[in-house]
């Protein structure tokens, strides 16, 4: 079908399905499809849930597609007749739904293979109308639809569950939004610090780099860092990475010593990969974390072995690293980590050691907040001190 070539920057979605509007289903679907779009430099300008009411998805579909040039909605694609997306977004095109004969085919299929008869309600699984491409679904029976309007605008039908869905999304659609251009001409990287909260990570960058407008330098306060995604878009005849490059370079500049990891790097990953890198294997004892330590690091490849304690062990530097040299020894490890927490008034008190072939180190911390949190924490700046031993130019070389 002629379309005019609209580039697709925002979308909105629409989750139906009113178990998801009287509470009983958590719309998962929605943030996954956020997350995916964001990353492809889609701009999500609203999400919506909506219960199976034909009025009600109609006209949100129909407002929908007067603001965003991406219409996605999950759910409702079921054969029964609360399942009312397909209808629904025949309305919105003025276009009558036909059977597809391939999918009706391919469906009856499914159950001959059961050797069961076909159950009319299915066919409605089959349908499609002239503007829409089916969308093969390889985890059930409800296939999507990728709709492509006059205007260029698009309307895109997922199913509800979850494992239906983003396979359909993976195979199905980000191929056809890669062949109209969208996530071309774009570079989006993370810089992952520790070390620095996140106030004091915006006063640093200032207003004149997080205001900008490409590339966009954003942070996030995550459970184990703080990152700084920067989102380039190609700008006439600069590149979108000689855009990321550049802001990159001036972050670095400003921030560099607080970066540990890009991109999704777990604590767990960057640890191994430097452990690797000297050959070495690592025994941990931690004390007043419950467990936080093996929580963030007991899936190590070189963990050789790890002790939680509840005795409060002592937090005297010489004791704390006994305790290393001990669970290095009895680990027959490389390296020996010792983390102790101790209740600070509300915040956490945090003890470090590490003991390596090379030498040992003791680093004190105070974790902002107690208790779960401040164990957390304490497991962090564990990992962090480690991490920055492990970094250290190896000695004699
Ligand atoms: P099916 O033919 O498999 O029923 P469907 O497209 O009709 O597909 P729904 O009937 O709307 O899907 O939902 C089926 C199930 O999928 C729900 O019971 C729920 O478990 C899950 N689900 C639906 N919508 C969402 C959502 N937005 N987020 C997470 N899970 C969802
Ligand atoms: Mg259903």
């Amino acid at each position: 079908m002629q379309h005019t070539l609209r580039r697709l920057h925002s979308a909105e979605l629409l989750a139906i399905g009113t178990e998801l509007t009287v509470g009983e289903t958590l719309d998962t679907n929605s943030g996954d499809l956020a997350r995916a779009l964001v990353a492809l430099g889609v701009h999500v300008t609203r999400i919506a849930n909506l219960p199976d009411d034909l009025d009600v998805v109609v006209d949100a579909m129909r407002t929908a597609l007067t603001r965003a040039d991406l219409v996605i909605t999950t759910g409702g694609l079921g054969p029964t007749p609360d399942d009312l997306t397909r209808e629904a977004v025949s309305a919105v095109c003025g276009e009558d739904v036909a059977v597809h004969p391939d999918t009706l085919a391919w469906l009856e299929g499914i159950w001959a293979r059961r050797r069961q008869p076909f159950p009319s309600v299915n066919v409605k699984q089959a349908w499609v109308i002239p503007s829409a491409t089916v969308l093969p679904n390889h985890n059930g029976t409800a296939p999507g639809w990728w709709v492509d309007r006059p205007d260029g605008r698009v309307i895109v039908t997922l199913p509800g569950p979850p494992r239906e869905m983003r396979p359909m999304w993976t195979d199905g659609v980000v191929p056809l939004l890669h062949t109209r251009g969208v996530g071309a001409d774009l570079d989006v990287r993370t810089l992952r610090l520790t070390g620095i909260g996140e106030s004091q990570l915006a006063e640093v960058l200032g207003e004149t780099i997080l205001r900008r407008s490409n590339p966009i330098v954003a942070t996030y306060a995550r459970r184990d860092a703080v990152d700084v995604r920067i989102s380039a878009r190609a700008d006439g005849a600069r590149g979108a990475a000689l855009l990321a490059d550049t802001a990159e370079a001036e972050l670095l500049g400003l921030v560099g010593t607080y970066v540990w990891a890009r991109g999704a790097t777990t604590w767990a990953e960057a640890l191994d990969e430097a452990l690797i890198a000297r050959g070495w294997t690592v025994g941990m004892v931690e004390c007043g974390t419950g467990g936080a330590l093996v929580g963030l690091l007991g899936t190590l490849a070189s963990l050789r072995r790890a002790e939680v304690q509840t005795e409060r062990s002592a937090t005297e530097d010489a004791a704390l690293i006994a305790e290393a040299e001990r669970v290095r020894t009895v680990g027959d490890a490389s390296v020996g980590l010792a983390v102790t927490a101790c209740p600070a008034g509300n915040d956490t008190d945090v003890v470090v050691a590490i003991v390596t072939p090379d030498g040992s180190r003791v680093e004190h911390r105070l974790a902002f907040l107690r208790g779960r949190h401040g164990a957390d924490r304490a497991a962090l700046a564990g990992a962090a001190v480690l991490l920055d031993v492990l970094r250290e130019p190896a000695s004699g070389a």
